[in-house]
């Protein structure tokens, strides 16, 4: 019988197993250091902030394993033995396999400051990391202060994790604005705001320098290229993950940041495959970048190899470009393209509308020579993926998406509409005549 190896049981390996033994009674193996089970690392925030048990953050109970036949080992594999088809475990153990899938995830980036292995001073990523939290920053009487150095996704998430907990926090963000190199600057300057709302001390275009030790050798203070000392007990550093691929640097398997791997997720080894946060694309699909470390993509390739592994060869396709996230209490959705004014393509152009007095926003991307719609970000109001996946892939226009908003809008009947409002600033600054029309659930649920 077949024998699949993954290493890495995360949304990638482990949706690829669940998919091979879909589809096949092949042997299945999953190798993994971090946790015995599979969990959903975007949950982990809840944890600490005390909504949900960790045990909650695993969506199959441990009988569901044994019953679909897919074997989990927990141990950290050292070398990948391509020539001989098996993979060498810390502490001796080896495995064969007949098919590799690796399935390694990320880690967090650190960029050589000093102090930065300081007890004190750690990352967000794995379980540890969270278990390491409660440890450095259990209240505020423990943890002072915390310095998080990093603006993304993660760090604005770990300065919630901890003000939920009363500790002070101060964000290090080496941008002009939070998240600006993604973010169009009416929103970013509308998170900068909500941050500081927060009583988060954001300190935009700054830069740590290094962590200093108190006599224990315990973080006790970070500086910054402002020229401050801002004393705290715990750093948390949040600037970007890179593919957990360090172990394969002498594998014979192709590496560029990530492994390199084609639109079928094989690498150069024949029977050796990537997906998930590890992969690299030799190039990005579209306009998508060649590593993609958000959740459904490692889903979606995991679907996809389960079938190639299956022997229905499928190309990976990721379709049209989503994401949502929270900022605090924010709600983020991101649909098709709309890029930050230093990344904006040469026929791009934007409409942003903000509500007046709440943290509400929407920007639209178009063309501005045939007026196709691009893209949308909208902050704090819910939008339906499939109606801006179906005008995607119509290729309707921003005058169509103006006109049909209302189809698009997911929140509930008790909330707020906007797009009068909406509308109504884009025909100001259009010079157009459009009046949304009503909400249509036939219109909506047409299949096209
Ligand atoms: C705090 C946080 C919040 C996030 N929030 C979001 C979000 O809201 N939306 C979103 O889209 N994405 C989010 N992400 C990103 C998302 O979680 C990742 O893209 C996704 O989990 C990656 O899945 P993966 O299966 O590729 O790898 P991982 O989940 O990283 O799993 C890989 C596993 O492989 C193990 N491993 C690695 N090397 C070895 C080895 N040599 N031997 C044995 N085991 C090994 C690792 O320990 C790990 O357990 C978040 C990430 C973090 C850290």
């Amino acid at each position: 019988m077949e024998h699949i190896v993954i290493i890495g049981n995360g949304i990638a390996g482990i949706t690829a197993a669940r998919h091979i033994r879909k589809n096949s009674d092949k042997k299945i193996t999953v190798v993994s250091a971090e946790t015995d089970y599979f969990f959903s690392r975007t949950a982990l925030m809840y944890v600490y902030m005390g909504h949900m048990k960790f045990e909650h953050t695993q969506p199959y109970e441990k009988w569901f394993w044994k019953k679909n036949r897919i074997d989990l080992v927990k141990g950290f594999v050292q070398t990948v033995d391509h020539q001989n088809k098996k993979i060498d475990l810390a502490g001796g153990t080896s495995i064969t396999y007949d098919k590799l899938i690796l399935a390694t995830g990320s880690k967090p980036n650190k960029f050589g400051w000093p102090g930065q292995d300081l007890p004190g001073v750690q990352g967000l990523y794995s379980k540890q990391d969270l278990d390491q939290l409660e440890t450095n920053a259990p209240d505020n009487k423990t943890c002072k202060r915390a310095v998080i150095v990093g603006g993304g996704l993660i760090g604005i998430e770990m300065a919630e994790m901890l003000a939920s907990r009363k500790i002070p926090v101060t964000f290090l963000v080496r941008e002009t604005s939070f998240w600006n190199p993604v973010l169009p600057s009416g929103e970013s300057a509308m998170i900068n705001e909500h941050i500081l709302e927060h009583h988060i001390d954001l300190r935009l275009e700054t830069n740590l320098v290094e962590i200093l030790a108190d006599e224990n050798g315990r973080a006790k203070a970070v500086t910054t290229d402002k020229g401050d000392t801002i004393e705290c007990t715990v750093v948390g550093l949040t600037a970007g993950v890179s593919p957990n691929v360090a172990f394969l640097k002498e594998s014979g398997i192709e590496l560029g940041r990530g492994v390199k791997v084609n639109r079928y997720l094989e690498t150069n080894i024949t029977d050796v495959y990537a997906i998930g946060d590890c992969a690299e694309q030799h190039e990005g699909i579209g306009q998508r970048r060649p590593i993609e470390a958000v959740w459904y993509t490692g889903r979606m390739m995991g679907e996809t190899l389960a079938q190639t592994i299956c022997g229905n060869k499928i190309e990976y396709k990721p379709g049209h470009w989503f994401n949502s996230a929270k900022f605090l209490d924010l709600e983020y959705q991101t649909y098709g393209w709309v890029f930050s004014e230093g990344g904006m393509k040469e026929n791009e152009q934007h409409f942003h509308w903000r509500h007046d007095k709440e943290k509400v926003c929407i920007t639209i991307a178009f063309d501005k020579e045939t007026k196709q719609f691009l893209g949308i970000n909208t902050f704090g109001i819910r939008m339906r993926h499939e109606i801006f996946d179906r005008w995607l892939t119509e290729e309707r226009t921003i005058n169509y998406v103006m006109e049909y908003l209302r189809d698009a809008n997911f929140d509930p009947e008790f909330y707020a509409p906007y797009e009068v409002e909406i509308v109504t600033k884009f025909n100001s600054e259009f010079g157009t005549n459009i009046s949304p029309k009503k909400k249509s659930w036939k219109r909506i649920f047409a299949i096209s």
